[in-house]
């Protein structure tokens, strides 16, 4: 008998979160139960400078991420938040903002009605709501400004700034066990208690449970999959995935990448943040990509096409073949902003750019589009595969340029709207 090969055991578990809507003007973006995975992302510019926070919100917007969150930390800022909505909104950039409060987001709320109706979702903080009694009263207000506004809201727990109060009483009672936990086990019962009790409590004030996702963030690869499964275990909400504080170049990216990864492919997360420090002189978009790069590489979305290239070897001993990957993938993301609504579809187009005979034509075959360099050694030819099949050979010093128009021609007639008949 043929053993059948368990093909669906590599696909990502579906979601069972709730689903929420974050709203601006007509754009609806859902979050949670069957929708997208969302990208998100964060400014890094002071809320003050309206102009300045708009411009970075257009970039990140245009980069890819579904929504933007902005820090809301003083009156100035709060007063601004309607002029940088309006900003956004005479640049046609339709994305919705996230306010960012700790400490004093309930006098925000509360003093700044304009702000308040500006944004489109709120995160809150359980941990920077207040101390004692003023805890529940000053988170109150802002689940009450929420309610009235009709926005979601995040109930966002962080391990650098988690409850004290909370996290002491819980380690009272671990003292009072036959056999106390460690004190990473109390930490992380912290987070899902907070988070979690937080949640119902903002749902006894009046909040709709649809409208409430919840995130419990660390900076450890291994204890944000523990945190997560658990608080994954223990509820429906939808969840807000990322690494925080995750670093900066290549580690902050392979620490997101490695965390997130895992937790998507067991059905856990419903909008991710890529946490990175940005290098001196990085633009702040690069969270957006590799947040984006994360989803497609495990099939959960397309944003671009994709460019499979092999790393190079010994065969290949010029840069030609490195500079025309190059070439071929910034061409392809530089177009997307206009291809995303010219050529519905794109995104899913695979082109393979590859080095030398060996893998080259096989992988070409693989792509819908794909050209073989060649490697040292081999006649200066480049073939060129479409839909499998062996289409043209490239020679000469212009094998980019012709590669370039021959993608463009390809997109043209797979992804193009058909023209409409005239009709005399
Ligand atoms: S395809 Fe050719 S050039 Fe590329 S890595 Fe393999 S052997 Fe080297």
């Amino acid at each position: 008998m043929a053993a059948c090969f368990p093909v669906e055991s590599a696909a990502p578990k579906a979601r069972l979160s709730s689903q929420a809507r974050v709203v601006w003007g007509s754009r609806v973006v859902t979050v949670g139960g069957d929708a997208p995975v969302r990208v998100q992302s964060m400014t890094n510019t002071d809320t003050v400078d309206a102009i300045g926070t708009a411009i970075q919100v257009k970039e990140l917007a245009i980069a890819g991420s579904e929504m933007v969150r902005i820090t809301v930390n003083t009156p100035e800022a709060a007063a601004q938040v309607p002029y940088i909505r309006e900003q956004l909104d005479r640049m046609g950039i339709d994305v919705p903002l996230i306010g960012d409060f700790h400490y004093n987001g309930h006098r925000l709320l509360t003093d700044y009605p304009a702000c308040a109706e500006a944004l489109s979702k709120y995160r809150i903080n359980p941990g920077n709501v207040g101390k004692g009694d003023k805890h529940d009263r000053q988170f109150g207000q802002m689940i009450e400004a929420a309610v009235r506004w009709n926005k979601p809201v995040r109930i966002g727990v962080n391990w650098g700034s988690l409850d004290q109060e909370l996290l002491a009483a819980l380690m009272d009672e671990n003292s009072r066990r036959d056999q106390p936990w460690d004190a990473k086990q109390v930490m992380y019962e912290a987070l899902i208690t907070s988070a979690i009790g937080s949640a119902e409590l903002a749902e006894q004030m009046g909040m709709d449970r649809n409208q409430i996702i919840l995130s419990c963030k660390v900076s450890g690869v291994q204890d944000l999959i523990s945190v997560y499964r658990e608080l994954s275990n223990r509820s429906r909400y939808a969840l807000h995935l990322g690494l925080t504080e995750a670093g900066m170049g290549t580690k902050g990216t392979v620490a997101s990448a490695a965390a997130l990864s895992i937790l998507l492919q067991e059905g856990i997360g419903d909008t991710i943040r890529v946490s990175l420090t940005p290098q001196p002189g990085e633009a702040r978009t690069q969270e957006v990509l590799i947040a984006s790069e994360i989803l497609q590489a495990l099939g959960l979305r397309s944003f671009v096409p994709s460019v499979t290239a092999c790393p190079g070897c010994g065969r290949t001993t010029s840069t030609t073949f490195q500079e025309l990957t190059k070439e071929i993938d910034d061409f392809l993301r530089a177009q997307m902003p206009v291809w995303r609504a010219r050529y519905p579809g794109v995104e899913k187009l695979k082109v393979a750019v590859m080095g030398c005979i060996v893998n080259g034509p096989g992988e070409s075959k693989h792509a819908d589009i794909g050209i073989s360099l060649p490697g040292s050694g081999e006649a200066p030819a480049a073939p060129v595969y479409i839909d499998g099949e062996k289409a043209v050979t490239l020679r000469g010093d212009q094998i980019a340029q012709e590669f370039r128009v021959i993608v463009e021609n390809y997109i043209e007639k797979r992804f193009g709207t058909p023209a409409v008949a005239q009709v005399a």
